[in-house]
């Protein structure tokens, strides 16, 4: 079967990368078709961790600015989709704790707290002899302190993708459980359609680094799979998770999802499935549990994996594929995906319409990531 639509941009892949730079591009009036192989949010973007966090706010650069901006107007965007949608997306700007284990790191606070004043409007990473939320911490856990960062937020992945596809639903075409297999002057998909289409922005995440080795021969990036536990605390009555700080501890993080629900990250290579959080299954857990002794027991309700697609340099990838053909890139969220693509898509779409938009760092750029090519 071979039918044609006209588009004014086709979007593959509804991640939370695709799912934005859709409906961007709905905002900015172009005629929209979001190309989908499996379902909505059913790739890295139905992460359970949800944690929206910044870079360290010392040796300030670009980056770190473009990523604090995005942390910044997320909430008014959220608040924007959740009225419109109607779907409660769990977005807390919660917070976040760290234990300081060692001098090493001790020293380095000085810098990061003048940093935050600095640049991190109004919000702060100081250090605190005990963290908020006693019941929630053991004090005695970590003798040296806590550092408490108010900017950090949490958010429901799922959820979050979800109203995205909502709000698109009425305003783009979703196509789901249709793959996108290449350009060939329209976009062709596995159904045998093709579409019509001023451009393609390719937001599938890993995939796009397939599809950018069989265009252009270039490795840019590749997948980091991961791991992502969701616990229930017992007898959690008395202890409303809700509005608790996230906990970061050397690579684990423990992240509130509701009343008496966290999810547990820093586990990616870690390959047991047990049932319940318990100190003799693995260090890590004895660490959080150290901390955080109300998670000793919790209920494993679901082991979670998923690949996180990661450029070989680190940064996300946004521009105009290096190749004849109205084909653009979008991908590369590593770990700050859910909290950057609002801004990633807002760039992108301006960039394709010669508007005015967001001004991405030089280390997002297609010059930096292919080199010479
Ligand atoms: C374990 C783990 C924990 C994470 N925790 C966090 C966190 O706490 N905070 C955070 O900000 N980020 C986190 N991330 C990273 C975050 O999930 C990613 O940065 C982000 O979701 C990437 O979004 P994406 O849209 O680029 O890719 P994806 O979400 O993977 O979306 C790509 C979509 O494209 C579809 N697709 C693939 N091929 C095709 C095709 N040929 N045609 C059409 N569709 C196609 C897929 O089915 C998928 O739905 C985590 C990731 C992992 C794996």
């Amino acid at each position: 079967m071979t039918s044609v639509s006209t588009y004014d941009l086709v979007v593959v892949g509804a991640g939370v990368f695709g799912l934005w730079v859709a409906k961007r591009a709905v905002e900015a009036g172009m005629r929209v078709a979001l190309v989908e192989k499996n379902s909505v949010g059913s790739g890295a973007s139905a992460t359970p961790l949800g944690a929206l966090t910044a870079h360290s706010p010392d040796r300030w650069n670009a980056k770190k600015q473009f990523q604090l901006d995005a942390l910044i107007e997320l909430p008014g965007e959220i608040d924007r989709l959740e009225d419109e949608t109607g779907v409660l997306t769990g977005y807390r700007r919660c917070g976040r704790v760290m234990p300081i284990r060692s001098d090493a790191f001790l020293a380095q606070l000085p810098a990061r707290s003048e940093g935050a004043r600095a640049h991190w409007a109004g919000r702060s990473y100081e250090v605190v002899r005990n963290a908020p939320s006693g019941d929630w911490l053991d004090a005695a856990a970590a003798p040296l302190g806590y550092v408490h960062d108010t900017l950090a937020a949490r958010i429901s992945a799922r959820r979050y993708t979800r109203a995205l596809a909502d709000w698109l639903a009425s305003r783009a075409t979703l196509l789901e459980g249709v793959g996108y297999e290449g350009w060939a002057d329209a976009a062709r998909l596995s159904d045998g359609r093709r579409l019509a289409t001023g451009a393609v922005v390719l937001a599938h995440g890993v995939g796009v680094f397939d599809a950018i080795r069989d265009l252009t021969g270039a490795e840019i990036g590749r997948g980091s799979p991961g791991r992502v536990a969701l616990a229930r605390i017992r007898k959690a009555s008395d202890l409303d998770l809700s509005a608790r700080p996230l906990i970061y501890d050397g690579g684990a993080y423990i992240v509130p999802q509701g009343v008496d629900t966290v999810s547990l990250g820093g586990f990616d290579d870690y390959d047991g499935h047990p049932a319940t959080v318990r100190s003799e299954v693995d260090p890590r857990f004895a660490r959080l549990i150290a901390l955080c002794p109300r998670l000793d027991g919790a209920e494993i309700l679901q082991w979670w994996a998923g690949v996180r697609p990661k450029c070989r340099l680190r940064d996300p990838l946004v521009g105009k594929a290096p190749v004849d053909g109205p084909i653009w890139l979008a991908a590369g969220g590593f770990k700050i995906g859910l909290g950057v693509a609002h801004r990633l898509a807002s760039a992108l779409i301006a960039e394709i319409n010669g508007s005015a938009g967001p001004r991405l760092p030089e280390t997002f750029g297609i010059r930096h990531h292919f080199g010479r090519l």
